[in-house]
């Protein structure tokens, strides 16, 4: 197998007492889209600021193609291209101007650079906009710059920063057409999100929580962890059944998704058969039921609130 793109070996960052990054260890193929999924505050942006050299790790080590992430983040610099969750165009530069200074910034030369602009120009739909000043463009379209600059010195590994939180639903299809357009073109990409929906669009997804990282695999492996279909039932009232069914004994978690309960039970079909026999809800009328797969939505749930008992290790 060939050296992976990122390696990641018990990784850490403490910022005084908060552990913010907690011994990651992790592999990362070139040509993965890698989707580092975690809540608010979960450690992910602080990885990529390590990733990048921004920030000393307090433990552990990281190495991308081999050099290590820290000692050698000079080096390491030009492997890979950045695109920060704030990030800080030249707001009063046209936007072919931001691309000039940011090609400068990396060195590229002065003729690479006048045949990669308009190539980038194409690639994320900006041509028209070539003469604007940066600060007159939609967020969207600051993002999608931000994302060209990112690439102007061509480098083999992008990584980005919740590159459409904000986004309307059009850009965010725009900009996953693009990173799936990079990565058919060799590029690795590690996205960080918040989107579930997002996650299934990766080829390799990680979750972080606390600065831990919970599970890493595929989409598809991370959705057939689970050793039991989901039950979803209909109920009326739906709200007061929420509260209500989250105290039985036998169920872990409830959402609502679309109208109907999701439940977390480890054994669905006993449940049927117990609440069958006798339903301990009064004031709720039990309407239907049917078994459902789990999304990544469930994923996320289950390994977020430790729902060991409906999981099967994944595999290696
Ligand atoms: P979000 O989705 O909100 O961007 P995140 O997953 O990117 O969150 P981080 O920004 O990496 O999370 O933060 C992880 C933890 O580290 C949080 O508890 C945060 O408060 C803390 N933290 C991050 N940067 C600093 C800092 N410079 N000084 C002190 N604590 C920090």
């Amino acid at each position: 197998m060939s050296e992976p793109v990122i390696l990641l070996d018990r990784l850490s960052k403490a910022y005084g007492d908060v552990l913010a990054v907690d011994t990651l260890s992790l592999e990362i193929e070139a040509g993965t889209i890698f989707g580092f999924l975690g809540a608010n505050g979960a450690g992910k942006t602080t990885t990529i600021r390590m990733l990048c050299g921004l920030v000393k790790p307090t433990g552990g080590r990281g190495l991308i193609s081999g050099r290590d992430i820290w000692s050698e983040r000079q080096a390491v610099r030009s492997k890979f291209g950045y695109v920060a969750q704030r990030f800080s165009l030249y707001r009063d530069l046209t936007v072919e101007e931001n691309l000039q200074f940011f090609g400068g910034a990396f060195r590229v030369a002065r003729a690479e650079r006048s045949a990669r602009i308009p190539r980038l120009l194409k690639l994320v739909d900006l041509e028209s906009k070539r003469d604007a000043r940066a600060g007159s463009l939609s967020g969207g379209m600051r993002q999608l710059l931000a994302l060209a600059c990112a690439l102007i010195h061509d480098p083999p590994l992008l990584f980005l920063d919740e590159p459409t939180s904000g986004l309307d639903p059009v850009h965010r299809q725009q900009m996953w057409n693009l990173l799936y357009d990079l990565s058919n073109r060799g590029i690795t990409v590690f996205v960080t999100t918040h989107y579930m929906d997002e996650a299934e669009r990766c080829t390799q997804v990680g979750f972080i929580n606390r600065g831990r990282l919970l599970a890493t695999a595929s989409p598809r492996a991370l959705k057939e962890s689970f050793n039991t279909k989901l039950l979803e039932i209909d109920v009326d009232p739906t709200m007061p059944a929420l509260v209500q069914l989250r105290q039985d004994a036998d169920v872990l978690g409830v959402s609502l998704r679309s109208g109907s309960l999701r439940l977390y039970a480890p054994e669905p079909e006993k449940l049927i058969a117990r609440w069958r026999e006798h339903w301990p809800f009064g004031g709720i009328q039990w309407k239907g039921e049917r078994l459902v797969e789990a999304d990544m939505e469930d994923v996320f749930t289950a390994y977020s609130e430790g729902y060991d008992a409906m999981l099967k290790p994944l595999a290696p």
